[in-house]
């Protein structure tokens, strides 16, 4: 909850915020009348958006489409012409922009004008990396304004770190962080925020408190530790940690997997939050990797404002609303799972034991987001 109420009072804080409340009040509005009702009911337009810069990578990660060479939609990356578009049509609704679905953002060689574009119409910006081009890119990716960064780091050495990052570097990757630091140093920026992001899988379990201290080294602010999303049991048997907390997957009697889901019929993500993937499809969520839903295309169909008070929009949130299990992407995502996808911390000089009046500092908060 103080995480919320910080977050909050920073997104007061940014500019052309006061205008945007009007919007934030209808929005919040219409989801707690379809949480009630379990109806479509949508006023305003989103404040929050997903967008991918590209579905392109340059690692081959076996639980990503991207790497495991199961995506289905054509290679690319967004035009900034595009994007410029885009922002102009709904930027002045947005407070946060997150900027990754599938592929790597930094493929994307507008990238950083990307969140400059966003940042000047107040827009809280996040991506999320493989951290194989930070190194080169450090003091424009300061420059830019970026709020957070989330580096993606599965091991605490080569050896293990290579085990799923196929094809990566590890000390590029702790070079990339170092650089991002000590750039914000040198250009007196706060921002962004580092966050490190390990993925707890059997390979790595054992590295949890290394990899801690390795986010220290780093310079980086904080560290999630996260939860593996795998598609089939022979995954499972391969990537699954063996501490149960690690796990968002239970045993079904015929020893299928199914995931640890509370809350059934209802998604916070159909009524807060679409992904735009590079070419302008609108997918509902980052779990609908190869844009399978058909909700329209940002640039061909009339714009995001038209697609997201569109029929197939509100079909597709009455399904959820109505029977959720039978839509296949959301029967393995983590939306209303009983387990926390995310564990976050603060990064201290020694976690387990740290200063008596830096407690508070390093006190844990804990996250559940896609
Ligand atoms: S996959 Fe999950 S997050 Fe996506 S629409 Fe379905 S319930 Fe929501």
């Amino acid at each position: 909850m103080n995480y919320l109420i910080k977050e909050a009072f920073q997104i007061l804080q940014r500019p052309k915020t006061f205008a945007k409340l009007p919007n934030i009040f209808l929005v919040v509005f219409s989801y707690f009348i379809c949480k009630l009702t379990k109806k479509n009911f949508v006023l305003g337009f989103p404040f929050m958006l997903m967008l991918e810069p590209t579905n392109i990578c340059n690692l081959r990660c076996p639980l990503c489409i991207t790497g495991s060479d199961q995506m289905t939609r054509p290679d690319g990356v967004m035009e900034l012409t595009n994007f410029r578009k885009l922002m102009d049509e709904v930027g002045d609704y947005l407070i946060h922009l997150t900027l990754w679905s599938q592929g790597e953002p930094f493929v994307n060689r507008n990238f950083t004008e990307m969140i400059r574009i966003a940042k000047a119409k107040g827009i809280k910006t996040m991506t999320s990396t493989n951290g194989h081009f930070l190194i080169e890119n450090a003091e424009k990716i300061v420059n830019s304004g970026l709020d957070v960064l989330i580096v993606a780091m599965d091991g605490a050495s080569q050896q293990t770190y290579e085990k799923y990052r196929i094809n990566g570097n590890f000390e590029k990757v702790k070079n990339g962080m170092k650089s991002i630091s000590e750039a914000k140093k040198r250009l007196n920026s706060k921002t962004p925020e580092i966050e490190l992001q390990f993925i707890v899988m059997k390979h790595n379990e054992h590295e949890t408190d290394a990899i801690r201290s390795l986010a220290y080294e780093c310079g980086a602010q904080v560290i999630s530790i996260k939860t593996a999303q795998v598609y089939t049991e022979k995954q499972a048997a391969e990537f699954l940690p063996t501490h149960e907390k690690y796990r968002r997957y239970e045993l079904d009697a015929n020893g299928k997997i199914k995931t640890k889901l509370k809350e059934i019929n209802f998604c916070r993500w159909v009524l807060l939050c679409p992904v735009i993937n590079w070419d302008g499809t609108v997918s509902p969520c980052c779990f609908d990797k190869n844009a399978e839903y058909g909700l329209g295309n940002v640039f061909s169909n009339g714009g995001l404002k038209k697609i997201w008070k569109s029929e197939p929009y509100a079909n597709f949130r009455q399904q959820i609303f109505t029977n959720r299990k039978d839509i296949p992407i959301c029967s393995n995502c983590s939306e209303g799972l009983e387990v926390e996808v995310f564990e976050k911390e603060n990064v201290g000089p020694d976690l387990n034991h740290p200063h008596p009046q830096e407690q508070n500092k390093y006190k844990s908060f804990k996250s559940a987001h896609v």
